[in-house]
């Protein structure tokens, strides 16, 4: 189900693997790719933007200034080792080490999960629940539905013994990219049944990564009173045009899902080579803005470390 050899990848996009193997990088963030995603691949297409974002690529090994391991902050902003508390009333937990894929501009790339383990989260529990000023948790990761559904179950039943937490907010890159391990019915019913409000917010950047199979997955969360939201990461090579994120909105929309945010790269090293500079990004919006109802274009914003919520980009022409 998940690809994390070069070979079986070559296999399933017909790229010849001596193709692959001149533009690929050994590195400790490896390959991963589930097999549902890397059948979205255009056979043959070694630019593919779906590809483009998942093989480790010669590119990563450049050194270029202002890029870091921690580009967010994330390690100054963990008063415990699994939580992060960055914004008022929200604070996000790392329910899992795991993702089931890499992508090569992920801004967690280089974070420490093995110190933000599930025996990390009767501590985390414990300062959610003696912190009152927190309305919101966000499940984070590494990708949260990569834990069993047993454990998603647990959580959610401990989650909802802190009345003061209203809100439940799923962050996963797994309905997309591998639905069929999202497909958790006895979770899906616990998310109906809950007390909380239920946000699932997925990320997708190109409309290539949506399908039938992800189609039929978000009904079943719709049906389960989850409200679906999208963020996406603007990526050079990728997705950084108008018509692409155009389609993307739109199909986005045929599948139940609200675009929400669509982030400015976080400078992680490894990732300099899909940086969009402001000004093309801020144009490819004016484009958007003039396209598409408002409901349909993304709040473009960067995180910046130490700023109390994401930072909107405004005109610098
Ligand atoms: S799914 Fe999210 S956290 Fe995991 S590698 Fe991709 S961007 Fe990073």
């Amino acid at each position: 189900m998940i690809i994390q050899r070069l070979d079986e990848l070559a296999e399933v996009i017909e790229v010849p693997l001596a193709t692959l193997n001149q533009h690929y990088l050994d590195t400790n963030f490896k390959l991963k790719v589930p097999v549902h995603f890397a059948r979205q691949i255009e056979k043959g297409n070694l630019n593919d933007p779906l590809l483009r974002q998942i093989l480790p690529s010669i590119d990563e090994a450049k050194s270029v200034k202002g890029f870091s391991q921690d580009p967010v902050g994330d390690l100054n902003a963990n008063p415990i080792d699994s939580l992060l508390h960055k914004y008022q009333g929200r604070a996000l937990l790392i329910t899992s080490p795991q993702c089931d894929i890499h992508c090569r501009y992920c801004f967690r790339r280089h974070f420490p999960y093995e110190q933000a383990k599930k025996r990390h989260w009767q501590t985390a529990l414990e300062h959610l629940a003696s912190d009152n000023s927190i309305h919101e948790i966000i499940l984070s990761g590494g990708d949260p539905l990569t834990l069993s559904e047993t454990g998603l179950l647990e959580l959610l039943r401990q989650l909802e013994q802190i009345p003061h937490i209203e809100t439940l907010r799923i962050h996963s890159r797994t309905p997309v990219v591998a639905p069929e391990r999202a497909l958790k019915l006895d979770w899906l019913a616990a998310l109906k049944a809950s007390r909380f409000n239920v946000v699932l917010v997925v990320h997708c950047n190109h409309p290539n990564e949506l399908s039938d199979e992800t189609k039929t997955l978000f009904e079943q969360y719709r049906r389960a009173d989850v409200t679906l939201l999208n963020q996406s990461v603007l990526l050079k090579g990728i997705n950084d045009s108008a018509p692409i994120l155009k389609a993307l909105s739109k199909k986005l929309f045929s599948q139940g899902i609200l675009p929400y945010y669509c982030h400015l790269l976080d400078r992680v090293e490894g990732a300099s080579h899909f940086e969009v500079d402001d000004t093309p990004a801020w144009q490819i919006f004016e484009t958007l803005r003039k396209e598409l109802p408002g409901y349909l274009v993304p709040k473009l914003v960067r995180e910046i470390a130490g700023e109390p919520y994401k930072t909107p980009i405004i005109k610098t022409l």
